[in-house]
């Protein structure tokens, strides 16, 4: 669909991005989406859902056995969840350093925990930590048919 090659390669990235119960709840959608859409990423896909309690601990498989796994996954169903890809160059990366650190603690101002959240329980976003979990965690959230791609006028003015 994109003439110019260099972003047609650079649209290949994609990465899971999800506004976790307390983002939703606390009215946050607008001003995450915002901070992704005004970097340059596109939206490639996007719904709200609630999921079950086995679909959470199947998305965060990798910490079953942490303490804190249980509470985590009863959290991530316990309301809508708006779960999105996000598509451009070096976003898996630095989509991470726009969220920022795992604890809000630690996360520098500017990130978006470091912005708006205070627990790490309670830190409002999820993103993929790397191209596999990328390609799994997007599988997982959302059938092929809604996934779209498409251009924007602004693309060229994205990439050189
Ligand atoms: P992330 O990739 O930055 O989201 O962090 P992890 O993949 O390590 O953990 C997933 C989620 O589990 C985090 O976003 C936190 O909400 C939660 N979590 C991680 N570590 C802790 C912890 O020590 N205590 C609690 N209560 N939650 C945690
Ligand atoms: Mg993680």
């Amino acid at each position: 669909a994109v003439q110019d090659p260099s972003v047609e390669a650079a649209e290949l990235e994609r990465t899971f991005i999800a506004i976790k119960p307390d983002g939703v709840q606390r009215g946050l959608i607008s001003e995450i989406i915002s901070r992704f859409e005004r970097k340059g990423y596109k939206l490639v896909a996007v719904k709200l859902v609630v999921p079950t309690k086995e679909f959470a601990m199947q998305h965060y498989d990798d910490l079953k056995g942490r303490p804190f796994f249980n509470g985590l996954c009863d959290f991530l169903s316990s309301g809508p969840v708006l779960a999105m890809v996000w598509e451009g160059q070096g976003v898996i990366k630095y989509g991470r350093k726009l969220i920022g650190a795992t604890a809000p603690q630690n996360s520098e101002p500017g990130t978006i925990r470091g912005d708006l959240a205070i627990s790490v329980g309670r830190n409002i976003i999820h993103g993929s930590d790397g191209p596999e979990t990328a390609v799994a965690e997007i599988a997982l959230w959302f059938k092929p048919e809604e996934l779209l791609s498409y251009s924007k006028v602004t693309d060229k003015w994205l990439y050189e």
